[in-house]
């Protein structure tokens, strides 16, 4: 864990000034602690500052396996009853539907494991970088205390585009945030596998 001097003469959290509008106390607060604000929620701010992106969980997969099953199913009810009636149109397109059907599952299924994979190993790296930030309700800002691993104040954009870039989360980095750029300075840690935009 990287040393913190965070702590203040009773144990308890000295007091965090935003360097961008000089505000301190209650607007100022961890990005997790604004997180956990349910006007966040209703705001979207959460959303802004999410440590990771939303990814389909286990559970939607299941479903999605479930209504591609059913959807195969008709497909080769159509071919099984294509067989018996002699039929060879409704053999080959129920053959067929079933088959696309099938691999379209599949492949919408393997996307959701690889993108949950991909999310699941990301995390902490995420979790370092977006864990120390702190976010100024005041001018709408989010710093580091110890000015590290960025050195500046940064637009909550700016910022879930730091995190998830030093991640590795280039995949779900959306159109909005893509055209985001971000302050030129170096963060002062390492930078992450995702460094690769080009520096003018
Ligand atoms: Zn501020």
């Amino acid at each position: 864990m990287p040393t913190e001097k965070t702590e203040g003469p009773a144990g308890a959290p000295a007091a965090v000034v935003c360097p961008r509008c000089g505000a301190s106390g209650p607007p100022v607060r961890t990005v997790a602690e604004a997180c956990a604000d349910p006007g966040s929620a209703r705001s979207g701010l959460s959303d802004r500052l999410a440590k990771t992106p939303d990814v389909p969980s286990g559970s939607d997969s299941v479903m999605h396996v479930l209504e591609g099953m059913v959807l195969a199913g008709i497909g080769a009810g159509l071919a099984h009853s294509g067989v018996q009636h002699d039929k060879p149109p409704y053999t080959i397109g129920g053959t067929l539907l079933a088959v696309l059907l099938l691999v379209g599952t599949l492949v919408v299924i393997r996307g959701e494991f690889r993108e949950r994979a991909a999310v699941a190993a990301g995390e902490p790296r995420a979790e370092r970088v977006w864990r120390p930030a702190h976010h100024c309700a005041s001018c709408a800002c989010v710093f580091y205390p110890a000015g590290t691993p960025w050195p500046g104040p940064l637009t909550p954009d700016q910022f879930r585009k730091y995190v998830w870039t030093e991640a590795g989360f280039d995949q779900q980095i959306d159109e909005r945030l893509r055209d985001v750029e971000l302050p030129p300075g170096t963060p002062a840690g390492p930078s992450g596998p995702g460094g690769a935009t080009g520096h003018a």
